[in-house]
C-alpha cells in the first residue's frame, strides 16, 4: 500500500498542490518531461524553501523520495521534476530589483525568467546575458553556465554572479560571496543545484551608456542563410572571422542537409552596441563566408529580442541535445559532422561562438572548466532516436575537451563526468562532502 505523506508543517499548507488538486497539470511537468510527482510546493518565500526542503530531507532518511528544484522549467536534463517525489516551484519568488543603479549591482529571485529580467533592466540602461530564450529561468542558468546573445562581450552569466542566497539540505541559509563561505559561493557558479537550492541571486549587470542611438541597449541582429558545400572550410572562415572581429560580435549557426547534400546555415550574429562603422563592417564580412540565400538586419534593444511568451510548460517538447565545447573544428571533426547531418531525424546541428570575455577570466574563477573552448557544437534530434544519434556524435564527443551540462539532455554518468575538468570535480566534491553528506540533492548532475 502506499505510504501517506507526513503531515505539512503550517507555513507550506497553503503552497501545496497534490495529484487531485485540479492545479497539478499546470505545475507537474518540465519542459522535456511531464512529472508524477507526489506534492509540488510553490514558494512564496525563502521560509517556505527551507521548509519544504527539511520536510523532504525528513522522508529521504527512511524512504526513496527525489526532490527537485524548478525555476524556468527549461532545463534539458528534465531533473526539475520528478516521479513520486517532491517538486518545489520558485516561479512565485520572481522579483528583480536594481540595488545601485550606477554600478549596476541587481538583485534576482532565482524564479523570475530572463525576458523578464531584460525588459525590468532596459529602463536602467543595465543588462544581463542570459540565453537566446526568455522563457530559461533564472536559477537553472546562473547556477549552471549562461550562453547568451551577447556572450562574447558579457562572458558567462555565472561570470557576472556577485553573490547569492543558499538553503542546504539541513536548511541552513547561506549567504555567499567572494568574501562569505568563498568556496561555496565558487562551487554554486557552474557546479548546478548539488549542494542546495539558491534563492537569490547578485548580479554585476553591464551599463549600457549610448549616445546617438534611439535604443537604451542597443543591438545590430543579423541573421544570413548560406548554401554551402565545403563544411570544413566554411567553419574555418566562420571562426576565423569572429574570432578576429570583436568581442561585440557573438554567433549562433544551425546547420542542416538537403536531400541534394547541399548544407544550409541559419546564421544569427549578434552586436552588442550600435550600428557604428566597425558594426557595419564586421557584418559585412559575414555576406563572404559563404553563398549568401538570404540576409535580414535589424537594429534593436536587447530586452526586444526576448518575446513575453511565459508559455505554458507541458513536458511535450521531444528535443534531445548534447553538445561539446572545442578549440577549433579540424577536417575530420567537420567531416563527422557531416555525417551527423546525414538523417532525417536530425533537426540540426548547431554550432556557438565562445571566446571573448568568457575566456578572459582564470580557469579558476569559478566552477565552469574549459575556458580556452572557442566553438560549442551542440545537436538536436527527436528523443525517439537519441541512442543512433549518440553514436554518429562519439567521435566529436570524444574530440571535444568536456561539455555544458545544462545544454545537455543525456543524464548518465558518463555525461555528468563530461561537465567539469578533474581539477574542477575534485574541488566540487569535497564541497558535497561537507554541505551533502546525505546525498540529499540528487536530481542534478552530480560530481
Ligand atoms: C528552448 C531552450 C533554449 C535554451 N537556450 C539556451 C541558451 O541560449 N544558452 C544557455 O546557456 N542555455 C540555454 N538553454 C538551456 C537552459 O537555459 C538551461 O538548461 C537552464 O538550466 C534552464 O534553467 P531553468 O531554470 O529554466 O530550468 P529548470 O528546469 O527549472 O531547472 C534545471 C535545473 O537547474 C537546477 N536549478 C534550477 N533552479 C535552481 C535553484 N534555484 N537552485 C539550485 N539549482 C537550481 C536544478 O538542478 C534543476 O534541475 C536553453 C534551453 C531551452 C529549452
Amino acid at each position: 500500500m502506499e505510504k501517506k505523506l507526513p503531515e505539512l508543517p503550517h507555513s507550506l499548507k497553503d503552497v501545496a498542490v497534490f495529484p487531485e488538486d485540479p492545479r497539478y497539470d499546470d505545475v507537474r511537468s518540465n519542459d522535456y518531461k511531464v512529472g508524477q510527482p507526489k506534492i509540488v510546493i510553490l514558494a512564496e518565500n525563502e521560509e517556505q524553501v527551507r521548509d519544504a526542503i527539511t520536510y523532504a530531507a525528513k522522508i529521504k532518511q527512511g524512504a526513496e523520495f527525489p526532490f527537485s528544484v524548478r525555476c524556468g522549467g527549461h532545463g534539458l536534463s528534465a531533473t526539475s521534476v520528478n516521479d513520486q517525489g517532491m517538486i518545489l516551484d520558485l516561479s512565485r519568488m520572481n522579483q528583480i530589483q536594481v540595488i545601485d543603479k550606477e554600478k549596476g549591482i541587481v538583485k534576482i529571485q532565482a524564479g523570475a525568467l530572463w525576458s523578464d529580467v531584460a525588459t525590468k533592466l532596459l529602463a536602467d540602461q543595465l543588462v544581463i546575458s542570459s540565453g537566446d530564450h526568455g522563457d530559461t529561468g533564472v536559477g537553472g542558468l546562473a547556477v549552471s553556465g549562461g550562453m547568451g546573445i551577447i556572450l562574447r562581450s558579457f562572458g558567462l552569466t555565472i561570470d557576472r554572479v556577485i553573490g547569492g542566497t543558499l538553503i542546504t539540505a539541513d536548511g541552513e541559509r547561506h549567504e555567499l560571496d567572494d568574501l562569505n563561505e568563498p568556496e561555496l559561493f565558487w562551487g554554486i557558479r557552474g557546479g548546478g543545484g548539488q549542494f542546495g537550492v539558491v534563492t537569490e541571486f547578485l548580479f554585476q549587470a553591464d551599463k549600457v551608456t549610448t549616445t546617438d542611438s534611439e535604443f537604451s541597449i542597443p543591438m545590430v541582429i543579423q541573421t544570413i542563410n548560406y548554401t554551402i558545400t565545403d563544411l570544413y572550410g566554411f567553419t574555418q572562415a566562420w571562426h576565423a572571422w569572429f574570432k578576429n572581429s570583436s568581442n561585440k560580435l557573438t554567433s549562433i549557426l544551425l546547420l542542416n542537409k538537403g536531400a541534394d547534400q547541399t548544407i544550409t546555415v541559419q546564421t544569427r550574429n549578434f552586436w552588442y552596441g550600435e550600428e557604428t562603422p566597425e558594426a557595419r563592417a564586421v557584418l559585412a564580412e559575414a555576406l563572404h563566408l559563404g553563398n549568401v540565400s538570404a540576409k535580414t538586419e535589424v537594429a534593436m534593444n536587447y530586452a526586444d529580442f526576448f518575446p513575453d511568451e511565459h508559455a505554458r510548460i507541458d513536458g511535450k517538447n521531444t528535443a534531445f541535445g548534447k553538445n561539446t565545447l572545442v578549440t577549433d573544428i579540424p577536417q575530420a571533426i567537420a567531416a563527422e559532422m557531416e555525417k551527423l547531418l546525414e538523417p532525417p531525424f536530425v533537426y540540426g546541428v548547431e554550432l556557438r561562438a565562445l571566446g571573448g570575455a568568457m575566456n578572459d577570466k582564470a580557469a579558476d574563477f569559478n566552477a565552469w572548466s574549459f575556458r580556452e573552448a572557442e566553438i560549442m557544437i551542440a545537436y538536436w534530434v527527436n528523443q525517439a532516436h537519441a541512442d543512433e544519434a549518440l553514436r554518429l556524435f562519439q567521435p566529436i564527443q570524444e574530440f571535444g575537451q568536456g561539455i555544458y551540462g545544462a545544454y545537455s539532455s543525456d543524464t548518465s554518468t558518463a555525461e555528468n563526468l563530461r561537465v567539469w575538468s578533474n581539477q574542477t570535480a575534485a574541488r566540487l566534491k569535497k564541497l558535497k562532502q561537507v554541505y551533502d553528506p546525505m546525498h540529499f540533492f540528487t536530481q542534478n548532475r552530480e560530481v
